[in-house]
């Protein structure tokens, strides 16, 4: 039995690994997701078949609450609210960690703890519960519970390392004594742990979530992993291993996209002043021009090439299907029509390819950003749809802007640039975008949605 249990956790692992593989490319995406599903399905059945004896009840009620609680909030999750939805979950999974080591601390290796043992245990409890007590703070600020606003206060990196110190003071008294510190001691530990995760969330802002909850993802990953070693099981310690280093390839991807480095995201406090004041007070005067959706259809339905531009406004406006159905009447019309993504459009990773995907816009007319910058000077019109820092020319050429260096779509090289959004506030960077002055581009003011749509109607009736 057990040779087959090994053979099916082979498996297992195989389809993770493959399935990571497959989300490499929006094509493929759906069934990279649905081999990692069959292979978690093979994964739980050789647990359970292994057997627990009289824990079968407490697992059937686990998997039928946890399984009914899943599928209710995958479900009713409007798609703007997956970065939190990813944070809770990533919390349950560190959480789950922390409580293992914490059972196992208490229960299974009370009498037969070695210094491995005893490591792992008290690592996998540490970053365990700081990354839960982390998400549940990153959930709470995207959900706008609480404010999403950097909270920072003065002496709060000396509090932090105060607070690590403890832990770590706490953490090699368990070592050194094989965990037989008191139950206050570990019970301190844990708290610590759980301080820690609040506070170094807290002075993070709202928009800087996704690149933290990244983090706090391989965080959980590698306190899986840990857990791996103390229970004994390699499936744990592989998949472990998969999302801390996915979720570290993805944070570091993150911040290089925005051009900041990870201390920046992580110690900046971006967005606690200055900037997003700009973007309360809705930006400084502009000289800017403005457009009807009539004037737009034309230079649309007369164009050769149109290069769509989404950014996080389209996102709010739920716009993609409108989108894809304007496309669908400039394309009857001969105008062929592509799509550039900016990797930090929006505000998680692929949330403009998962966004236009949903809408059936086919992938090969999605264009990467550097596959999409050479076309912008032979394109007609560039019209871009909520979207603002992407498109910003001052993180080419002004050295003082805090995007400076960030690469950036050319939206301005086209021939003609249409922007679509409410007023002249700014973006999530909080700083005004010279694009709207350039003589080459007008702005169509409203919801992007219902911008959208007034431009399909207005091509069909031309
Ligand atoms: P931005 O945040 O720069 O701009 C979005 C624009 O959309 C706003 O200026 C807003 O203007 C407009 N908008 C909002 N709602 C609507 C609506 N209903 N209809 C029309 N327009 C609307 O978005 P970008 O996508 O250009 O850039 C993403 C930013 O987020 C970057 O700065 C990036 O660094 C950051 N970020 C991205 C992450 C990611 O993983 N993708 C993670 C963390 C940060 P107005 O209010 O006038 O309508």
């Amino acid at each position: 039995m057990s040779v087959a249990i090994d053979l099916a956790n082979l498996v297992a692992i195989a389809l993770f690994i493959y399935g990571l593989h497959e989300l490499n490319s929006p094509a493929t995406a759906r069934r990279g997701n649905r081999l990692a599903m069959a292979g978690m399905a093979i994964a739980l059945a050789g647990i359970l078949i292994q057997g627990h004896g009289a824990g079968w009840p407490a697992i059937a009620l686990g998997i039928a609450i946890g399984g009914i609680v899943g599928i209710y909030a995958a479900v009713k999750v409007k798609m703007t609210a997956m970065p939190q939805m990813v944070a809770l979950y990533n919390g349950a999974g560190g959480g789950a960690a922390a409580l293992i080591s914490t059972v196992e601390h208490y229960v299974a290796h009370g009498s037969a703890m070695n210094d491995v043992i005893a490591v792992s245990l008290v690592l996998s409890a540490i970053i365990g519960a700081v990354s839960f007590a982390g998400s549940i703070i990153a959930f709470l600020k995207l959900q706008e519970v609480m404010t999403g606003r950097p909270v920072t206060y003065p002496g709060q990196q000396v509090v932090n390392g105060a607070v690590l110190f403890c832990i770590l003071g706490l953490a090699v008294w368990f070592v050194v004594t094989l965990g037989a510190l008191p139950a206050w001691g570990y019970a301190a530990l844990l708290l610590g742990a759980l301080v820690l995760g609040v506070l170094f969330v807290l002075p993070i802002g709202g928009a800087d979530m996704p690149v933290v909850i990244s983090l706090l993802n391989s965080f959980t990953g590698v306190a899986v992993a840990i857990t791996g070693f103390e229970i004994d099981s390699t499936l744990l310690i592989i998949c472990g291993a998969l999302v801390g280093a996915s979720g570290t390839i993805l944070t570091v991807a993150m911040s290089r996209a925005m051009n900041r480095p990870l201390t920046n995201v992580l110690f900046g406090a971006f967005g606690a002043q200055g900037g997003l004041e700009v973007a309360a007070a809705g930006g400084g005067p502009q000289q800017v021009r403005s457009t009807s959706a009539d004037d737009v259809a034309v230079m649309l339905a007369y164009a050769n090439k149109v290069i769509v531009v989404p950014g996080y406004g389209m996102a709010v406006a739920q716009a993609q299907h409108s989108v894809k159905a304007l496309a669908d009447q400039l394309e009857k019309r001969g105008v062929k029509v592509l799509y550039a993504i900016h990797p930090v459009a929006g505000r998680m990773p692929g949330h403009m390819n998962v966004l236009l995907a949903e809408a059936n816009v086919p992938y090969n007319q999605l264009l990467d950003m550097e596959d999409a910058n050479p076309e912008f000077p032979t394109a007609d019109v560039a019209l871009v749809i909520g979207a603002n820092d992407v498109t910003n020319p001052a993180a080419r050429n002004v050295p003082s802007s805090p995007i400076y260096g960030m690469p950036i779509l050319d939206v301005d090289k086209a021939a003609n640039v249409v922007v679509l959004k409410r007023s002249m506030r700014s973006g999530f960077a909080g700083i005004e975008n010279p694009l709207y002055e350039m003589p080459n581009a007008s702005m169509l003011f409203g919801d992007a949605k219902a911008s959208v749509d007034a431009l399909t109607a207005a091509v069909k009736a031309l």
